[in-house]
């Protein structure tokens, strides 16, 4: 029996689906441990501080809950906050770049883009916060590692308005220096939060309110300093702005130190209160299903399961509209055909069991998913399909071959598979042949992904040759041939019937494009 709108609409408004964008070593698994911490889902943090050593393709998460014993996916981690539902999906991709890391973005409604104060804005960073930008999430802005030295708050604030053209406008405004963290000025009541560190920052930082006297007297010049950079913020129209931030043009901030935990309820209070609920989506009709209308998700990631084997090929789907309850017969858009849901799988943080129901916003795992790829839709009722989630413009490509001849026939079979998973994307011309794809890659571990793949789901050993092209560019079969015969350049079909030129760097395109003007080379943007 499904539940009524009502409490679907319910359901919605206490939940918050975000994930953190961030460079490697800025400290997302410290901070999500953090939230983890703060949400009660655990008593004690601190075990997974300090990754030297740990290899990056083993899932943080996975660590997480090794060393603390408490069950979160690689995926999608859920905690309460409070009365609200928190969705924290994990952007994979730790030391390196997939689709995966693009895709789940498409999953979420909000993001946090988290700096180190001594770093400022680095490059994953910044690719992420594009994806973003280009799809309209809004950003709340963390610099991490306050308690650390680190550049001046306005400085950063500064970058990150001239570097990505993101207006930051603080909620809480440090006091102290980076590396003398003693508390925030609360901006919209002028309130001082004194922390207080805990042995190891394992627990939470326990905070005391202060009115501005108190504090002046408490902190004397530090606070003095706070209440004039953040007045100089105000001057300048820094404050925070609902509909700008929802617009994408302003960027909530938050000064924090992950690892005493200060800074981290700051974090919660603002996605909760700022941060948008799951909101309904448009078909590829252009008819918008509800966030109440019957079921419907997108399926946004597959993975090969723990076992090897690709039968226990798991599909992440985000919930989009409706409620969700174990068991249902869903029905697949792009095949037509029924899927049962019997083997939804909690991906929830509490506990591993199977997932009873869910709600829009959350994210639910669906074992033996073998026809499900990512951007595929799944609904009840009434048909839906929402539009496929874009491929981004791969920036590195490798000649991918069987190292045995013998085995063609499995590594053609496995090829197929991978490419419909969108592990990576799959070009090739006549020149190559069949036998030596050429894979596409936003980032070089996609790679290793397939060569991993091929070898234990279909026992075919593979190599890969790195081919020296930089960048992508889409052309037509008009100008395929004069684009063919040019240096540094070579033209691809891709699975999906799109013709690539592949560019050795964008100094030989941009001679291309001067001395050739008509040729047609489109960047690869991602669609909307
Ligand atoms: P990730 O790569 O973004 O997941 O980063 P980690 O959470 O693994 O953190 C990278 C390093 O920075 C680790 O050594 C953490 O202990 C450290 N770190 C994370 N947050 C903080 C912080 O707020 N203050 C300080 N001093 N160190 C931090």
């Amino acid at each position: 029996m499904s539940s009524s709108p009502d409490t679907v609409a319910r359901e919605v408004a206490r939940r918050r689906t975000f994930a953190i964008i961030s460079h490697p070593d800025a400290g997302k698994s410290t901070m999500t441990e953090a939230l983890a911490l703060h949400a009660r889902m655990i008593s004690e943090a601190g075990a997974i501080h300090g990754k030297a050593g740990r290899k990056s393709t083993v899932s943080d998460w996975m660590e997480m809950e090794k060393a603390r014993g408490i069950s979160v996916s690689s995926t999608a981690l859920q905690f309460n906050y409070e009365g609200n539902v928190i969705n924290l999906v994990d952007t994979p991709g730790h030391a390196d770049f997939s689709e995966d890391t693009y895709r789940v973005l498409t999953a979420v409604d909000a993001a946090v883009m988290l700096i180190d104060a001594a770093k400022g804005l680095e490059p994953q960073t910044l690719k992420l916060f594009q994806v973003c930008r280009h799809r309209g999430v809004p950003v709340i802005t963390v610099i991490n590692k306050w308690d650390r030295p680190g550049r001046s708050p306005l400085e950063l604030i500064d970058e990150i308005s001239e570097r990505i053209g993101l207006t930051p406008t603080p909620l809480f405004f440090p006091v102290g220096i980076a590396g003398d963290f003693r508390g925030v000025l609360d901006r919209r009541t002028g309130e001082y939060v004194r922390f207080t560190r805990t042995a190891g920052g394992a627990t939470i930082a326990p905070e005391e309110f202060l009115d501005a006297e108190h504090a002046a007297q408490r902190e004397g010049s530090d606070w003095e300093a706070a209440v004039e950079e953040s007045d100089l913020l105000s001057e300048m129209g820094q404050d925070h702005d609902e509909e700008l931030f929802l617009a994408g043009e302003t960027s909530p901030m938050i000064f924090a130190s992950a690892a005493l935990n200060f800074g981290v309820r700051q974090l919660l209070e603002a996605l909760v209160e700022l941060a948008p609920p799951p909101t309904g989506r448009e078909g590829i009709d252009h008819h918008e299903r509800e966030v109440t209308d019957p079921f419907s998700a997108v399926v946004f990631k597959v993975q090969a399961g723990m076992d090897s084997s690709h039968r226990d090929r798991l599909a992440y789907m985000r919930i989009v509209s409706g409620e969700f309850e174990r068991g249902m017969v869903v029905t697949h858009a792009q095949t037509g055909k029924p899927f049962t849901t019997k083997y939804a799988q909690a991906v929830f943080g509490r506990d591993r069991s199977t997932v009873d129901t869910a709600y829009p916003g959350d994210v639910v795992g669906l074992v033996n998913a073998m026809a499900l790829a990512p951007g595929d839709t799944l609904y009840t009722d009434e048909l839906v399909q929402y539009p496929p989630i874009p491929s981004f413009a791969p920036e590195h490509f490798a000649v991918l071959r069987a190292e045995s001849a013998g085995k063609y026939k499995q590594f053609r079979k496995a090829m197929d598979q991978l490419d419909s998973e969108g592990v990576v994307q799959v070009l090739r011309n006549e020149v190559r042949g069949d036998a030596s794809p050429v894979l596409a890659a936003v980032g070089p571990m996609q790679f290793e992904v397939v060569t991993a793949r091929m070898k234990t789901e279909f026992g075919v050993e593979t190599s890969v040759q790195n081919l020296p092209y930089g960048l992508a560019r889409r052309t037509d079969a008009e100008s395929a041939d004069e684009l063919g015969r040019q240096r540094g350049v070579e033209v691809f079909t891709r699975t999906d019937g799109a013709i690539l030129a592949l560019v050795s760097d964008k100094w030989r395109l941009q001679y291309i494009e001067k001395e050739h003007p008509k040729l047609t080379l489109e960047p690869l943007v991602a669609a909307a």
